[in-house]
This record gives C-alpha cells, sequence and structure tokens, in this order.
C-alpha cells in the first residue's frame, strides 16, 4: 500500500469532453492537514510523509 496518508482527501470528478467523447476522470489530492494540494495521490502529502513516525525506523532512525 503505497498511501496510507489519513490526511490525504482525494477527489474524483468526471470531466465530460466535448460531444460526449473524451471523458475522462480527474483526481485531485489535497491534504487536509497542511491545506496543500498533493500533486502525487499515490505518494501522498510530502509533509505527511515527513512527519511520520515509522519513517526513521526505516532509516535505523
Ligand atoms: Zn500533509
Amino acid at each position: 500500500m503505497a498511501n496510507n496518508d489519513p490526511n490525504l482527501v482525494l477527489e474524483a470528478r468526471i470531466k465530460k469532453g466535448v460531444l460526449r467523447i473524451g471523458r475522462k476522470v480527474e483526481v485531485n489530492a489535497f491534504c487536509s492537514k497542511h491545506l496543500v494540494t498533493v500533486s502525487n495521490p499515490h505518494i501522498g502529502c510530502p509533509q505527511c510523509a515527513a512527519e511520520r513516525p515509522g519513517v526513521r525506523d526505516l532509516f535505523g532512525e
């Protein structure tokens, strides 16, 4: 599981293209804690990742 950020808010919007073709789903990610837009929802908020306990453990304290 790449994204376990509890503060991450995902918002999916279906955009209708011209003449009903080219319809696509646009996903916006937003961190409710840091109030920043997350460019990559799969990675999550970089600030949350930096604060998350356990990250230090991964790098051997
Ligand atoms: Zn955050």
